[in-house]
């Protein structure tokens, strides 16, 4: 039996992944260790029931004692990482909060896992660390570093310390670096879920620049199963670069999405470009497929379908968030409203 601590498990990709480790491995024990920021929503954990199998803990990972305080009640062997602040346009609003939660929040983490002396850190990171790519070329492991957003250098920062932990202390981490995903459950402030919720609403979507920036797209579950490979047999130290394979533009997959709903394309409105846009993300994913064995089960036209589907039939999920209603526990756990 493993004991995994999650964090930022009431996210987007958090929560899919501990769905995704709870139906594969029952026996298992999940703790979902998450502060419940405004991207963290209890919905998405409301199917994973309080059980011998899976708790939650609301902390934040710049708490280093609670962080240690966890990991011990728990006898916590494995962390896998998901927590941060994960929105570019966000980031270029506050670059502090994303300094602090994704740098400093996932150093606290560290040492807390170091000292406990946890057996396997997986470190999830973004192929957004490696800048932009011009027409040609994908992102391998070796490509260097150059990050564009506040977002995308403070995911590089945290990746740089773990790779520091690893070299000075022989820290037992893995870093995996995934391209954009899409699924159920996604945050609707951002391009997937933004375009399917106001499409069903007869709403204009918003779309950068020309929306010809380009974007590998891959299914979240398909990232869930990236990331269990790293946890089985990723080898620490290493860098694993996940995605699909699908480059599309911003505007071919809103066009797909409208295609998808049976709405016109007239809702499509485009706005003034993000600052520092990155143009094109794509990856090589070779060493992940070679070495783990990894390989994506969804297409992307399937998987689309799926998510468009999964979002129409679940419209009280996402009104709950458009409307703020979402926040109600966490905010009475603060002692708000
Ligand atoms: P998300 O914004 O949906 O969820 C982030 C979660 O982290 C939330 O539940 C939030 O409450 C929690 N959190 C934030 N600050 C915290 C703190 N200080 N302590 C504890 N919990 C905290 O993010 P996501 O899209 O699910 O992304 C998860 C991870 O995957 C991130 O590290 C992101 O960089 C990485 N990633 C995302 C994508 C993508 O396409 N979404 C692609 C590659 C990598």
């Amino acid at each position: 039996m493993r004991r995994l601590l999650v964090t930022g498990g009431m996210g987007f990709i958090g929560s899919n992944f501990i769905r995704y480790w709870l139906r594969r491995y029952p026996d298992d024990q999940v703790v979902n260790f998450d502060l419940l920021t405004y991207a963290g929503n209890p919905d998405n954990g409301a199917d994973f029931g309080e059980s011998a199998h899976y708790v939650f803990v609301r902390g934040d990972i710049a708490d280093c004692a609670a962080v240690e305080q966890a990991l011990s009640q728990y006898g916590i062997d494995t962390v896998v990482h998901f927590a941060a602040e994960s929105h570019v346009d966000r980031s270029i609003d506050d670059p502090l909060r994303f300094v602090r939660t994704n740098v400093l929040g996932t150093q606290s983490l560290l040492e807390a896992a170091r000292r406990r002396g946890i057996g396997k850190f997986i470190h999830v990171s973004t192929d957004e660390v490696y800048g932009t790519l011009g027409r040609e070329g994908l992102f391998s492991e070796t490509t260097p570093l150059a990050p564009n957003s506040p977002y995308s250098a403070s995911k590089a920062g945290s990746d740089l310390l773990v790779r520091a932990y690893c070299e000075t202390y022989r820290f037992p981490a893995v870093i995996t670096r995934c391209s954009n995903n899409y699924g159920p459950y996604q945050f609707p402030e951002k391009l997937l879920p933004k375009t399917i919720t106001h499409a069903l609403r007869n709403e204009p979507i918003p779309v950068y620049g020309d929306g010809l920036n380009v974007r590998d797209w891959l299914h979240v579950e398909d990232h869930c199963s990236a990331i269990e490979l790293a946890v089985l047999h990723g080898v620490c130290g290493e860098v694993y670069n996940i995605g699909g394979n699908n480059e599309m533009t911003n505007l071919d997959i809103v066009k797909r999405i409208l295609q998808e709903l049976g709405k016109p394309q007239s809702l499509i409105h485009f706005v003034a470009d993000r600052l520092g846009h990155d143009r094109r993300y794509a990856i090589d994913s070779t060493k992940i497929r070679r070495e783990l064995g990894w390989a994506p089960a969804y297409s992307v036209e399937d998987g689309l379908a799926r998510t468009v589907r999964w979002y129409a039939a679940h419209t009280i999920w996402w009104e709950r968030i458009l409307s703020g209603a979402y926040r109600a526990g966490a905010a009475a756990d603060e002692g708000g409203a």
